[in-house]
C-alpha cells in the first residue's frame, strides 16, 4: 500500500526518547530500514536490537544535531544505505522557565537544538536525496506551540515557529527537485518524561483547556507521521499538520 515504506531508508533523530523512540518502531514496522540517531548513541542499542530481531534492518549513529560536522559524519556513516529515503527531524529540548528567567545559554541551546538543528538536518538530508536524484521526504516535528503560544516557554515557542517557516521555505525550493517538506505540531502528548507533570494539578489544568479534554497519546501521531512519510502523502509539501485533539 502507498502507507508502506518497505526497503526505504529513514532516519529518525532523538530517537533515544519519547516521540523519537516511538516513530522509529513505527516506521520499522512500516518496513523500512532505520537509522536511529541521538547523541547518547548506546541508549539507541536496545532498539536497534528489538527491530533487527523483527526481521527490518536497523542501525544507531551518533548525532549532534547542533554541529554541522556532526550532521554531515552522520550522513557518511549511513552513506552505504544511499541517501535517506525520508527524514524524521525530531531531536529536540525544552526549557520551561518564566520569560525574564529565562538566560541567555536557555535561548542557545533552545534555538541551536531545535531551530539551528531543524535546519542543518534537513538541509543537509535534502542535499543528499537531491544528489541522488530520488526525492525524499522530510518531517520536521515542531509543535503546536510553533503556532500559539503558552507560558514559560517563550524560547521553545520561538524556535517551533521557526521551524514552521523553515519548512515553507523548504517545502518551495525543494518540490523541483521531488524532495517534500512538511510539518508534524504534535499538542501535548503524553511520555514517561513528561506523565508525572500531566498527572499533577498543574497538568490537570492544562487538560481542561483543551477541546477534546484529553492530552494525546504517542499513537496518535501515527498516522500523520505515516502520512508525511509516506507516497500516502506523495502530494503534499509546505504543510503543518497539528495533531492536538482541536484548537487550544
Ligand atoms: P525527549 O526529551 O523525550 O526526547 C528528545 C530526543 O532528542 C532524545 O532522544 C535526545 O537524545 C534527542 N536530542 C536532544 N538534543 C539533541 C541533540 N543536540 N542532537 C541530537 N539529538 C538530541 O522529547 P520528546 O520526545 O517529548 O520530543 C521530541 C520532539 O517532539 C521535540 O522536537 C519536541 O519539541 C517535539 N514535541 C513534543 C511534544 C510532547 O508533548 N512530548 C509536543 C510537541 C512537540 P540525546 O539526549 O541522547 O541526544
Amino acid at each position: 500500500s502507498r502507507w508502506q515504506l518497505d526497503g526505504r531508508v529513514v532516519l529518525v533523530t532523538g530517537a533515544s526518547s519519547g516521540l523519537g523512540h516511538h516513530f522509529a518502531h513505527l516506521v520499522a514496522g512500516a518496513g523500512a530500514k532505520v537509522v536511529l540517531a541521538a547523541r547518547r548513541a548506546d541508549k539507541l542499542e536496545a532498539s536497534v536490537r528489538q527491530i533487527a530481531a523483527s526481521g527490518v534492518q536497523a542501525r544507531a549513529v551518533a548525532l549532534d544535531v547542533t554541529s554541522a560536522s556532526s550532521v554531515k559524519a552522520c550522513f557518511d556513516a549511513l552513506a552505504d544505505w544511499g541517501a535517506p529515503d525520508v527524514v524524521v527531524n525530531n531531536a529536540g529540548i525544552t526549557v520551561t522557565r518564566p520569560l525574564l528567567a529565562q538566560t541567555e545559554d536557555d535561548w542557545d541551546q533552545v534555538m541551536d537544538t531545535n531551530l539551528k538543528g531543524c535546519w542543518l538536518v534537513a538541509t543537509e538530508a535534502a542535499r543528499r536525496m537531491v544528489a541522488a536524484g530520488k526525492g525524499g521526504a522530510i518531517v520536521n516535528v515542531a509543535s503546536i506551540l510553533g503556532e500559539r503560544v503558552a507560558g514559560g516557554v517563550a524560547p521553545y515557542a520561538i524556535s517551533k515557529a521557526g521551524v514552521v517557516q523553515a519548512t515553507k521555505a523548504m517545502a518551495l525550493e525543494l518540490a523541483r527537485h521531488r524532495v517534500r517538506v512538511n510539518a508534524l505540531l504534535p499538542g501535548y502528548i503524553v511520555t514517561d518524561l513528561n506523565r508525572e507533570f500531566m498527572d499533577s494539578e498543574a497538568g490537570e489544568k492544562l487538560r481542561a483547556r483543551i477541546p477534546s479534554r484529553r492530552f494525546g497519546a504517542l499513537t496518535d501521531l501515527d498516522g500523520p507521521l505515516l502520512l508525511l512519510a509516506s507516497d500516502a502523502g506523495a502530494a503534499m509539501s509546505g504543510a503543518c499538520v497539528a495533531v492536538d485533539g482541536g484548537h487550544l
